[in-house]
């Protein structure tokens, strides 16, 4: 049997110390999980998480250039910590949840904030809104295996042109890794592969051609970005 167009390679992000490579699957990303940005994007208190995706194809591999994007004017940085799932299941135990872990990341959830508030208004997906092209910039992966998991406290915040932008702390996610994890299984299977923003601080705004991002987490290689 042969494939009646050339078959692609799925997308990949590079493994910091390795030379292997992490196919990326899907990407599944967590609406308003820090109190804060839930409260300037209109919230009030702890709500369920809920979720969307990106195609993996809206990948930019380690950051670099990131087009501004067609049909918006208000394109807006999320900075977020970024999850990668080292095998798949259903029901998954918070308790267990860790074990599903490859790594972590820092990413970016670029968004039309235009588009995605239209889509808002009139009851639409987000689609539009959050996975288009170059939507997901994202650094290479840390694996757990070399730096372990993720101290509960540790800084995450953003630059834009050298000036901090969002800053707070991974310890004020509404939902931890693991239970965003359980969360997500107990709705559809998850996979090896499958990666999880899982959500920004406060402080979202828009940016320019020519901004420089610059995004951190502590532990993790850095995520350098420029709006072209
Ligand atoms: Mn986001």
């Amino acid at each position: 049997m042969a494939y009646a167009i050339p078959l692609w390679t799925p997308p990949a992000l590079p493994i910091a110390g390795s030379k292997d490579q992490f196919p990326v699957r899907r990407i599944f990303c967590v609406g308003r999980n820090y109190a804060e940005h839930q409260k300037e994007m209109g919230g009030d208190g702890r709500e369920t998480p809920f979720f969307f995706l990106k195609s993996e194809f809206s990948l930019v591999v380690r950051g670099g250039d990131v087009h501004y994007p067609a049909k918006s004017s208000n394109y807006h940085y999320e900075t977020e910590l970024v999850v990668a799932l080292n095998k798949g299941g259903r029901r998954i135990d918070v308790k267990k949840a860790n074990d599903y872990i490859f790594g972590y990341a820092v990413g970016l959830d670029m968004t039309r904030r235009d588009l995605q508030g239209e889509a808002k208004k009139a009851g639409r997906p987000w689609d539009f809104g959050k996975g288009f092209d170059h939507a997901a910039p994202c650094a290479a992966i840390s694996p757990v295996g070399r730096i372990g998991h993720l101290e509960k406290k540790a800084a995450i915040w953003l630059e834009v042109n050298g000036k901090v932008r969002q800053k707070s702390d991974l310890s004020m996610l509404i939902w931890s890794v693991p239970e965003t994890i359980a969360y997500l299984s107990r709705y559809m299977m998850l996979a090896p592969g499958d990666l999880i923003y899982s959500g920004t601080p406060e402080g979202v705004a828009a940016v320019a051609k020519g901004d420089k991002l610059h995004g951190h987490v502590d532990g993790l290689e850095d995520l350098k970005v420029a709006i072209v």
